[in-house]
């Protein structure tokens, strides 16, 4: 593990993540629709070369394999028992291409179901199965882990708690907004103020928003309204930002997205600008792109 602990790091300055894994996969020959979460089981190689392609572009940190590894998500494609194989050996690859210098945060993404009484989820159930894929995480190496893309509180709530339960190290909690009308929601309606206050509350390191569908310009604007958000309540918690590369479009059914490395570079200097200390890239966002805001920002 790297000597600066990943908490003394990520105050010290500017921390850079990865890009999107999925649509990189796909680049290096495995097929769209299978569980990217399970080529860490029987296509580990794949998974490094992506790791070590953010790290070589200038990323501080890599991001595990692991956003569908829960177990509800896992059962979608016949999965589920293997939660403990695919997390533990998502963080090893990981922490195999990051090796003592850089970082290495294990991915923890929704249960893609809805809690009691909106959906079937059971909180206490839900609890659990977070709380599996952290340990997980856990013996696989990570330096700390990141909840991404979620949209309704009460689970990234469950998501936050079931961490915590299970580790001390730095947690970094981010949700997914879509813009509507003046203001930014999440697609479960949850406004910026909630969101930030929610997951400040929660204790964690560090709050940001991922992925939804917005312009570049709206993520620059969605940035400076979290920072806002952020100190009225700490001067502590940080900021974080994994935009995607812009609004997708779709060509052929396909969202595609259209933003280049140097554009994403612009938007993310103005972003950090706003007083974000950590970004990365979601849907749509190589190496290129990394490799972009290193460039600026670094
Ligand atoms: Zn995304």
């Amino acid at each position: 593990m790297p000597r600066l602990s990943l908490k003394e790091r990520i105050k010290q300055s500017f921390f850079l993540l990865d890009g999107a894994m999925g649509t990189q996969l796909i680049a290096r020959g495995t097929e769209a629709g299978v569980c990217n979460d399970y080529l860490n089981i029987d296509s580990a190689d794949i998974v490094f070369d992506v790791h070590r392609a953010y790290l070589e572009a200038g990323g501080d940190a890599v991001i595990t394999n692991t956003f569908g590894a829960n177990r509800y998500a896992l059962a979608r494609h016949g999965f589920a028992e293997e939660v403990a194989g695919i997390n533990t050996a998502g963080a090893e690859i990981a922490r195999r291409a990051a090796g003592d210098e850089k970082y290495v945060l294990g991915d923890i993404g929704p249960s893609g179901d809805f809690l009691e009484p909106l959906g079937s989820l059971k909180p206490d159930e839900c609890k659990d199965a977070f709380c599996r894929q952290a340990k997980a995480l856990l013996g696989g190496g990570v330096d700390g882990f990141i909840i991404e893309t979620m949209t309704a509180l009460d689970e990234i709530e469950i998501a936050i708690k079931a961490v915590k339960s299970v580790s001390e190290l730095p947690l970094f909690a981010s949700m997914s907004f879509d813009k509507a009308g003046d203001d930014f929601r999440t697609m479960m309606g949850v406004d910026v103020d909630s969101a930030v206050s929610k997951m400040v509350s929660l204790d964690v390191d560090a709050v940001g928003f991922n992925c939804g569908t917005l312009e570049l310009d709206e993520y620059v604007e969605l940035a400076g309204k979290y920072v806002s958000a952020v100190r009225v309540l700490s001067q502590d918690v940080l900021v974080f930002a994994e935009p995607n590369a812009g609004r997708p479009e779709l060509v052929d059914d396909k969202a595609v997205y259209k933003v280049s490395p140097e554009d994403f570079a612009a938007a993310a200097e103005k972003i950090h600008s706003a007083g974000v200390n950590i970004i990365g890239g979601c849907c749509g966002t190589g190496p290129g792109h990394i490799e972009a805001v290193a460039k600026r920002l670094k």
